[in-house]
């Protein structure tokens, strides 16, 4: 128990960087305008085990999710009907909805 705090405590800080998975998404409010529990849920179930060191961001909306997605690896702004795509703080394109999430595990996978 006290060396695993111990490794959340260096990796909180940024000097650790363990194999587990860092999915950040919004808590979701009024301005969320994609399916976004849905989304995470299957990036998460699908997401490759070499790609898990990766900081991804799924984010609700185009007003503040931007912001978050550019800070991360990759991320993902959800949009009416669709999501704008950020990788290393640029925004690449716009994706259909239903097509996000394979088209974000698509991306993720051609990264190192
Ligand atoms: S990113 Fe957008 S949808 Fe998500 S909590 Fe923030 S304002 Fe709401």
């Amino acid at each position: 128990m006290e060396v695993k705090a111990g490794y959340d405590i260096l990796e909180a800080l940024g000097l650790y960087k363990s194999n587990r998975m860092e999915l950040i998404s919004c808590p979701t409010c009024g301005r969320c305008e994609i399916d976004l529990v849905n989304i995470v849920e299957q990036v998460r179930q699908r997401l490759p085990n070499d790609k898990k060191h990766l900081q991804i961001a799924i984010m609700g909306c185009v007003v503040n999710g931007p912001g978050e997605a550019r800070e991360v690896d990759i991320g993902i702004a959800g949009g009416k009907g669709f999501g704008f795509l950020f990788k290393k703080g640029e925004k690449v394109r716009k994706i259909p909805e239903d097509r996000l999430v394979d088209e974000l595990l698509e991306e993720i996978t051609k990264m190192p």
